[in-house]
């Protein structure tokens, strides 16, 4: 890697176009660490136009952390509904009680405390104490992985072996000291805006006259490609029970079951929140939904509405690629069930639902 004059030369120009040309970002407006944490966690797996309303409407809610450990937990993932991976505003709401008992409401500042907080690993830490607080930590994500393996024509699986402890020590000996926020957001926003993993900009690139893969005729085929999990396909069949009212009947999230994990685990692809009354199916797909649902909501007693089927949802949840047959079943009063919600099916929203769960009642509404 750089050293010397070139190593100095080389921050000069990333950070002067980052002053430059930085996008105008709300979590940028601050250096409030819960601000910056809570960004940091929405941006993993979600792009940056999709979490800026969410991240809004989030800190409305919950304006700092006390806000956060306090609220009810169907309240955070409400707000969180639609961004998908649940797992991530579970865990921003047991590290904000954990702050508030361990650390008296502030965003721990040393690495150690905050990787001991759920849902904090090496990168989030890196971001969120080098920004808020102006630790030396550099960060290493996909991004960042992709600007290095560049700038030093690294091929291979960059997850692969060694390969990222590698990249995580190239990350380090770059890292501008005295100005390590400035620094990790500049190397991932060169990675956003214009070493994109396709058609690289690198005529506009502040560092092109540093970078190998430039040089070698590479930046197209850097990284390589990883190889992905294969697809599992699965039928899903779900049931919108209605009223004349337009009520429709929600059952409770369901809890994890224990044991090796299934293909077609109905609680994960809801997401562990509200849903219709959800099978998988194999052969005819009314017919198994009458079924179950009988069996599951009536103990045996038949259903005399018909089930009326609703255009087909297509749902991608990880390396499961769902095909959902909805079905409405217009009937007088809904069956009690308890811990089951009614709720009118044009407005599901004081409850958090999974996308796919929303998907299934436009296609209701809209037939
Ligand atoms: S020159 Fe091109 S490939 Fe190299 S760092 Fe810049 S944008 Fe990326």
């Amino acid at each position: 890697m750089l050293t010397g004059p070139a190593l100095a030369r080389f921050r000069k120009n990333l950070l002067a176009w980052f002053s430059q040309f930085q996008r105008d970002l709300p979590w940028r407006r601050s250096k409030d660490p819960y601000r910056i944490w809570l960004s940091e966690i929405m941006l993993q797996q979600t792009r940056v136009a999709t979490a800026i309303p969410y991240y809004e409407r989030f800190l409305e809610a919950f304006p700092d952390v006390h806000a956060l450990a306090e609220a009810p937990q169907e309240e955070v993932l409400r707000l969180w509904s639609g961004l998908g991976y649940y797992s991530r505003a579970r865990n921003l709401q047991k590290a904000a009680q954990q702050i508030v008992a361990l650390h008296n409401g502030v965003f721990p500042a040393t690495e150690a405390e905050a990787l001991a907080l759920p849902g904090v690993g090496k990168y989030t830490a890196a971001a969120i104490l080098s920004m808020a607080y102006g630790q030396k930590l550099a960060v290493l994500d996909g991004n960042v992985a992709r600007v290095l393996a560049r700038l030093q024509a690294i091929r291979g699986d960059l997850r692969a072996g060694i390969r990222w402890q590698e990249l995580q020590k190239s990350a380090e000996a770059l890292l501008a000291p005295r100005a390590p926020g400035d620094w990790n957001q500049a190397m991932m926003e060169l990675g956003a805006i214009l070493c994109t993993p396709k058609l690289p900009q690198c005529l506009l690139c502040p560092v092109s006259e540093f970078c190998a893969a430039r040089k070698l005729g590479l930046a197209d085929t850097i990284p390589e490609k990883r190889k992905k999990r294969a697809t599992v396909e699965l039928q899903l069949a779900a049931a919108v029970l209605l009223d004349p009212q337009g009520h429709t009947l929600l059952l409770p999230p369901p809890k994890p079951k224990a044991g090796p994990a299934r293909k077609a685990d109905v609680g994960a692809i809801v997401s562990r929140m509200w849903h219709f009354p959800t099978i998988e199916v194999h052969r005819d797909a009314a017919l198994e939904l009458r079924a179950n649902l009988e069996e599951s909501l009536r103990r045996g007693h038949k259903f005399s509405a018909p089930l009326e089927r609703l255009p087909k949802v297509r749902h991608t949840v990880t390396y499961r690629s769902i095909t959902l047959l909805p079905f409405r079943m217009k009937l007088k009063k809904l069956p009690q069930i308890s811990g089951a919600k009614v709720l009118p099916l044009s407005d599901l929203s004081s409850v958090p639902i999974s996308n796919l769960t929303r998907k299934i009642a436009r296609a209701a509404l809209d037939s």
